[in-house]
């Protein structure tokens, strides 16, 4: 029996060689695929509601025949408009649709049709706007997919109707379900009381009641969760059985490292500090997870690991998502060490390292693919034989011709940005064999509280949850695209007080097919009329690199006022006079976009204004604006983004093993997470290589799923 990922979808009745490409743009290849494409919602046909019953302000589903059709063009927006009037009995309503041609060939009078929409009174007429619809008789429906049940409603693509998917899957359904394996363990099936395979994903498609829906889903999410937790512990374990290096550590090194600096240390960063301090001086390698809201002053935290490094003889790696911030970092750490030249001359008392005494002099070097070629090998050496003590840099840090001499500390900056492989081949470049240098990972975008645990059950963690002390407030105000010059006024005046400010906008270029405005046609208009009277700048992500940075650098030098931008200001530019912000076309970012974004101000000792303009559409931008004029806080952001745009989206792809969960929602179901982990961790602790009876099925379905998480167990 061939297994259902090897069998392509074409030969499902009613597929076929040609109609397989319609599957093929939903990303379905295979009978299995098919299986796991789940409705996006389903609609209670059971009982429609009456056009009379409808209710106004939210979702209806209601059905109807075709009265009238017609279509027009509206003379004040030039858009095309369709509208069809479908009546019951008892009442009527209007459907309206703006330039969608084809739908005028598509409804005829006399036809039956299922519409679902927001209900809404216009002209004292029922209306629905651009609703969902469906043509309920022709063809017959002989199998009663689509009425009288409640029927699932699909994502489709163009060319494919709810009624023919809803066919195939069918189809599909009764030929293949029997073949699905089920992966969870009988005895946690009937602990838990869970569906079977076959009965989930059959219920899933065309539950006889939503209950069995909800179940359905339970059962799948406990699977996906059990799985991805097994995963998430093997590699747990293979860290903590590695060889490491233990680091001498004094209590003198430590005080003499937080009064090194002009300013004094919060007290999340003391205790971050000491945290690491524990860690180096084990043997085990650490792996620590340190999530610092931006400004919280994660750098100095990391650059303490840097010095424990150097100060027992061995090198230090920092590496960036981008070139900009490695530079950023590279100019933080030589302005941060600046304060260590004092502490050279008090001299430290260590015996680990008597040569500290004379020097304390660590040699830093920045390592991007902007250098010349003479230059890198310069750089190359100097890292291959020692000279080169606090290397920072970009993933060129991972290419092949990079050789440490002794790297014994690792700093991961925007973990999330790199996968868990890179981790793990930055964490394989210590020379020495089988040491592993102790690794921390950085992030701004933090992970809530809730989640932390189960997601990065394979790291510690580190909270920054203290600002720096002497920073000015943020404040963020929110205003309508009518109140545009009210704002520009308002920036006028504090930029002529001395301030410097950003605006910032979604896209770079005008398009014809997005009403928005643009940051270059604004910077032309700023420049010649708005603002001509101030030092313009503009900076966006097409222009080179060393363009960029000659304008930021310009900008930090106090030689423009206002830098017109993209969201290429999002990360890592540090300027403590620019305390002004406006967003246009606010509700077109992400929440934690916005969060970045206006993370740029309020870095000195100045209060900060944050201008977003925004005209929200959506209930989604809608609850974006208000999650970020309620708060400054990283975390209660966060958590609000995770729950706005779910875990796939806010982590992105291809990370933490997350797009494995195709229906789990770790931010939804945390308590069966949790059981699942619970699980997981027995399962593990009983037969850690998974060698026996059904274990050795479950170890091949986390090296499908994870591959690279066994694939580091296998190497640790
Ligand atoms: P993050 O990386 O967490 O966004 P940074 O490490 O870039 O923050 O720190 C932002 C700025 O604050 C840097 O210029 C840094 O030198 C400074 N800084 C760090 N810690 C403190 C502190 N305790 N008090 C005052 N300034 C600090
Ligand atoms: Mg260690």
């Amino acid at each position: 029996m061939s297994s259902l990922c090897d069998i392509s979808v074409q030969y499902i009745k009613g597929v076929g060689p040609v109609r397989k490409k319609l599957f093929s743009q939903l990303g379905i290849e295979t009978v299995e695929d098919l299986l796991y494409f789940f409705p996006r919602r389903y609609e209670d046909r059971r009982h429609l509601v009456s056009i009379s019953q409808l209710k106004i302000g939210e979702w209806n589903t209601v059905t109807g025949k075709v009265l009238a059709t017609g279509g027009r063009h509206s003379w004040y927006t030039k858009k095309r408009v369709y509208e069809i009037v479908v009546a019951d009995e008892k009442g009527r309503l209007t459907c309206v649709w703006f330039n969608q041609p084809y739908l005028e060939h598509y409804f005829k009078i006399g036809l039956n049709v299922v519409l679902h929409g927001k209900g809404e009174v216009y002209k004292n007429r029922l209306q629905m706007v651009a609703p969902e619809y469906e043509i309920i008789d022709e063809p017959q429906d002989k199998d009663h997919l689509s009425m009288g049940r409640i029927v699932p409603i699909y994502s489709l693509t163009k060319g494919m109707t709810q009624r023919y998917l809803r066919k195939i899957i069918k189809n599909c359904l009764d030929r293949y379900c029997n073949q699905l394996a089920d992966l969870l363990p009988v005895p946690l099936r009937n602990k838990y009381r869970l569906y079977n395979i076959r009965r989930s994903i059959n219920s899933l498609h065309f539950p006889q009641a939503f209950e069995e829906q909800e179940e359905a889903i339970r059962r799948i999410s406990f699977e996906e969760f059990f799985f991805f937790q097994i995963s998430v512990i093997l590699r747990r374990m293979s860290i903590v059985t590695r060889d490491g290096i233990a680091h001498r550590i004094d209590e003198e090194l430590m005080e003499q490292f937080i009064h090194a600096f002009p300013f004094t240390l919060t007290t999340a960063q003391k205790k971050v500090i000491r945290e690491i301090g524990v860690d180096m001086a084990k043997r085990a390698p650490m792996l620590r997870l340190l999530q610092g809201d931006v400004g919280s002053g994660k750098t100095l935290v990391a650059l303490f690991g840097c010095v424990v490094a150097y100060h027992n003889g061995y090198q230090s790696a920092l590496m960036a998502p981008t070139e900009v911030l490695a530079q950023q970092h590279f100019e933080n750490i030589k302005e941060l060490l600046k304060g260590f030249e004092e502490l050279r001359i008090k001299g430290l008392k260590c015996d680990s390292n008597p040569q500290f005494l004379k020097s304390f002099n660590p040699n830093s070097v920045l390592l991007t693919s902007s250098l010349s070629k003479k230059e890198r090998e310069n750089v190359l050496s100097d890292i291959r034989q020692g000279n080169a003590h606090l290397i920072i840099g970009t993933h060129a840090l991972l290419s092949e011709q990079v050789t440490f001499k002794n790297l014994s500390f690792v700093v991961i900056d925007e973990q999330h940005k790199f996968g868990v492989r890179q981790r793990a081949l930055l964490s394989d470049k210590g020379t020495q064999k089988g040491m592993h240098p102790d690794i921390l990972i950085m992030t701004a975008t933090p992970i809530p509280r809730t989640l932390c645990m189960t997601l990065y059950g394979d790291l510690d963690t580190s909270l920054l949850n203290e600002m720096p002390k002497g920073r000015g407030k943020t404040t963020t105000k929110l205003y309508t695209l009518e109140e545009t010059e009210t704002v520009y006024g308002q920036v006028r005046q504090l930029v002529q007080a001395g301030q410097q400010a950003y605006v910032v906008y979604p896209i770079i270029e005008e398009s014809e097919t997005l009403d928005l405005k643009a940051a270059k046609a604004m910077f032309k208009h700023f420049e010649t009329e708005e603002f001509k009277d101030f030092r313009l700048g503009l900076v966006h992500g097409q222009m080179k690199r060393s363009d960029v940075e000659r304008l930021m650098t310009k900008f930090k030098n106090k030689e423009i006022d206002i830098l017109v931008a993209t969201t290429i200001l999002e990360v890592g530019v540090d300027v403590p006079n620019a305390n002004v912000m406006v967003v246009e076309h606010a509700e077109r970012f992400g929440l934690s976009q916005l969060h970045q974004l206006r993370g740029r101000i309020g870095r000195g000792e100045s209060d900060a204004v944050c201008f977003l303009i925004a005209d929200p559409m959506t209930e989604d931008a809608k609850a974006r604006l208000k999650a970020i004029l309620s708060t400054n806080d990283g975390f209660k952001i966060a958590e609000s983004d995770l729950l706005i745009r779910g875990p796939g989206q806010y982590f992105g792809r291809h990370q933490h093993g997350l797009n494995e969960l195709r229906v789990a929602n770790p931010v939804k179901q945390i308590d069966l997470l949790e059981l699942a982990r619970k699980e997981a961790i027995e399962l593990v602790n009983k037969d850690p290589r998974l060698e026996q009876g059904f274990n050795t099925t479950i170890r091949q379905v986390i090296q499908q799923r994870y591959p690279q998480y066994l694939e580091m167990v296998e190497a640790g």
